[in-house]
């Protein structure tokens, strides 16, 4: 047996760790210092030297495309398919735990699966039902209550109140959720981990029947996994098996979504016959990036503590650009960028990373504005815009007619003249008597308990969707999916609109279709239908795959979204105070380190590259805002850093608004220039933001110190150079 391809490409700890004895294993290590290679290199060698089945191997990796990525991996240490390896994120694993034990866990075979945007729309119906005003119970306040308390492992029952009569309410309208849900074949995210848990908790001979099967568990990012995940894990534990875990607790960065760094020692503890290894070596970052990312860590306390080194080169320095606004950085990044791709870089080699979704689309603009490729990772993603999900709530409903949320966000869609009150009366029967909405619409019509108009409507939507499955129920995905688009009336709904947005729409669906065509059912997936299974990865995937991942294009994301993946260049953008870290972590006790241990992450992303950026005034909420840059760039020591000063050629903001080169011009021939510092008799000293128009009507806006952004007539605000 040559086992010399599993551990050549390692170092020493790495092949200790990859050739333990099974045992259970922490391996605690920095960023790009192998964890994830070590992984795949392991679940290899367990195979090969261990004898161990893939069909008796468990692998839990963070996100879809990383779970792609190991499988690729292995297939490819291994030469062969490992369809039978249970390899995926949390909730997809959880999924195909309950698609394969659907009645113990008391659903029915084709349930479905709610995303965050359904969940969140159900709650809000729910809370009208139950006459509560939305402005004492936020929709998202009780998403987050609901999704919290399931995290925790917690069912309403099992909600400890306290006697608060707030937290009481809630409690009640998160058991009328659950009712809603079960009655409805409805699972959220965080159910998919709650299920998964409880049917081996509760089910003895299940539970032994995977501590079996499973002899090896591995599980990568375990710092970000939250306590059902762990309590999950732990019930596929035996002392006969063995677990792995590999993480690095300064990479815990989904603390506020309820993941327990804590899990770490939990586990030591649980098995305290557990190897602990730890690499040293990085192999991902020049130096002189490692040596920054390390600096800004080291001002975190209570760290498990961790040396990381490098013999590659120094590199370049850290580019460090302040924009005077977000346009301006913008377009220093784009600069950068190009600049890369000139000296030979693929543009997929190049990341922008950011705190907010939202910091993406004056990028975007400024990209395109030069005709650079981009691709969106997370934001919203294909699956996620509205057209398409109103159509796969018309497939969903056709998968399962009982599925309430479905129901609702097609009944009148297109408009059938189904009014609101129509739609109470519908949802008050179903609760009454426990129905869906669908059979209460059929007991209604027959008892004629509804008005002639109402039940013409209702009745024309009941006999599309029945008149549609039939239909559809003996062709392929493709067909079946192009049928229901067209044969609902969403197709000439988006046709008939007019503008831009709806024609993108309608190319949106056909999209859909050419989806459905494309799609190939996971191996795991042999129990489900074609269109099952398409649902399901439409709401597990939300479409990131959708996309065409061999694109060259530049990657755009959040630093959350990156976390272990790597980029021979990395800009992160808005690195300023306030931003990042955001505000809200100035309220919370342990935020801050989580926000830095964030800014470590992103930093480490990086192999040659380091740009960091941020914009001295932004556009927020339709204000502008004055920024000084992030304490994390001030955490950097100088030496690693290397500041741009471009000020000379600042004042050509990319913003349409400016090119007009008249306007440009005389805001030159007035002396001034963006960013200058100016004083007003009244308001005293200020900088300049902003300029337009010429002339007479040429307007300047100055942030003032004391009283804020303002828009100044030229002629007449008389402004001193200071
Ligand atoms: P993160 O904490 O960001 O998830 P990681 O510890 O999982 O990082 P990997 O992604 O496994 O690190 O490895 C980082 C990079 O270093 C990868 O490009 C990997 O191929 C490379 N690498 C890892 N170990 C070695 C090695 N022994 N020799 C050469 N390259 C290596
Ligand atoms: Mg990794």
């Amino acid at each position: 047996m040559d086992v010399s391809r599993l551990l050549d490409q390692l170092n020493d700890k790495q092949r200790e760790a990859v050739a333990a004895p099974n045992a259970n294993m922490l391996v605690l290590a920095g960023a790009g210092s192998g964890k994830t290679r070590v992984l795949v290199h392991r679940i290899a060698w367990m195979m090969e030297v261990e004898a161990i089945a893939p069909f008796s191997i468990l692998a839990v990796t963070f996100t879809n495309k990383a779970a792609r990525e190991m499988r690729g991996r292995v297939e490819h240490l291994m030469k062969a398919p490992m369809n039978s390896m249970w390899i995926g994120t949390f909730h997809g694993l959880a999924h195909r735990l309950l698609r394969l034990h659907y009645e113990d866990a008391g659903l029915p075979q084709n349930f479905s699966i709610l995303d965050s945007d359904d969940q969140y729309r159900l709650i809000k119906r729910l809370l009208k039902a139950m006459n509560l005003d939305e402005k004492h119970w936020p929709a998202k306040q009780i998403q987050w209550f609901i999704n919290g308390n399931k995290d925790e492992g917690l069912r309403a029952a099992h909600v400890e109140t306290h006697n608060d009569p707030t937290q009481q309410k809630m409690k009640e309208i998160y058991a009328a959720y659950e009712q809603t849900c079960k009655r409805s074949g409805l699972v959220d995210f965080a159910e998919l981990l709650l299920l998964a848990f409880e049917i081996l908790r509760d089910n003895e001979s299940l539970r032994h029947h995977y501590q079996k099967r499973f002899r090896a568990v591995l599980v990568d990012e375990f710092q970000d996994t939250n306590n059902i995940q762990y309590a999950w894990l732990k019930l596929l534990k035996s002392p006969e098996n063995s677990m792995m875990i590999v993480g690095d607790d300064d990479q815990s960065i989904y603390g506020w979504r309820g993941a327990n760094v804590e899990n770490i020692s939990h586990f030591l503890k649980d098995f305290p016959s557990s190897i602990t290894i730890r690499l040293e070596q990085n192999y991902r970052s020049t130096s002189n990036i490692l040596q920054a990312a390390n600096a800004v860590i080291a001002n975190n306390q209570g760290r498990l503590g961790k040396d990381l080194w490098t013999e590659g080169a120094e590199g370049k320095k850290i580019a460090l650009y302040a924009g005077f606004n977000e346009m301006d950085e913008a377009r220093f990044i784009v600069s950068r960028i190009k600049q890369f791709f000139d000296d030979g870089a693929a543009l997929k080699d190049c990341a922008i990373l950011y705190r907010n979704n939202a910091q993406s689309r004056v990028l975007e603009e400024a990209l395109l504005h030069e005709g650079l490729a981009y691709r969106i990772y997370g934001g919203l993603r294909f699956f996620e815009r509205q057209e398409i999900k109103d159509a796969l709530a018309y497939m969903r409903l056709i998968n399962n007619v009982i599925d309430d949320a479905a129901f609702e966000r097609v009944v009148n869609t297109p408009t059938r003249g189904m009014g609101e009150k129509t739609l109470a009366n519908i949802r008050s029967h179903a609760r009454e008597h426990e129905l869906s909405m669908w059979d209460a619409s059929q007991t209604m019509l027959s008892a004629k308990l509804l008005s002639g108009r109402a039940a013409n409507a209702l009745q024309s939507f009941i006999d599309l969707i029945k008149k549609l499955t039939e239909k559809v129920a003996p062709l392929p995905l493709e067909k079946k999916a192009d049928d229901i688009i067209k044969g609902s009336g969403l197709y000439a709904m988006y046709q008939a609109e007019k503008g831009e947005k709806a024609q993108a729409r309608v190319e949106n669906l056909q999209e859909l279709v050419t989806a459905c065509k494309q799609f190939e059912a996971p191996e795991d997936a042999e129990e489900m239908t074609p269109m099952a299974a398409f649902l399901a990865h439409a709401s597990l995937e939300a479409g990131d795959a959708q996309a065409d991942a061999d694109q060259d294009a530049v990657q755009m994301m959040t630093i959350h979204t990156a976390k272990g993946l790597e980029f021979p260049l990395v800009v992160l953008a808005g690195v300023e105070e306030g931003m990042f870290p955001s505000n809200m972590s100035n309220d919370e006790p342990g935020r801050l380190e989580e926000e830095r241990r964030l800014a470590y992450v992103g930093m480490t992303r990086a192999m040659q590259q380091l740009v960091i950026t941020y914009a001295e005034t932004r556009r927020l909420y339709g204000q502008d805002k004055y920024h000084t840059a992030s304490r994390f760039i001030r955490e950097i020591p100088t030496e690693y850093i290397e500041e741009i000063r471009l000020r000379s050629q600042v004042s050509q903001p990319v913003h349409n608004r400016f090119s007009a080169a008249s306007s440009h011009e005389a805001f030159v021939d007035s002396g001034f220039t963006l960013g200058q510092r100016v004083a007003h008799k009244k308001f005293g000293e200020g900088t300049v933001l902003n300029y337009e128009g010429a002339g007479d009507h040429g307007r300047v806006q100055v942030n003032f110190d004391d009283f804020g952004s303002k828009w100044l007539v030229l002629a007449y605000a008389k402004l001193q150079k200071v």
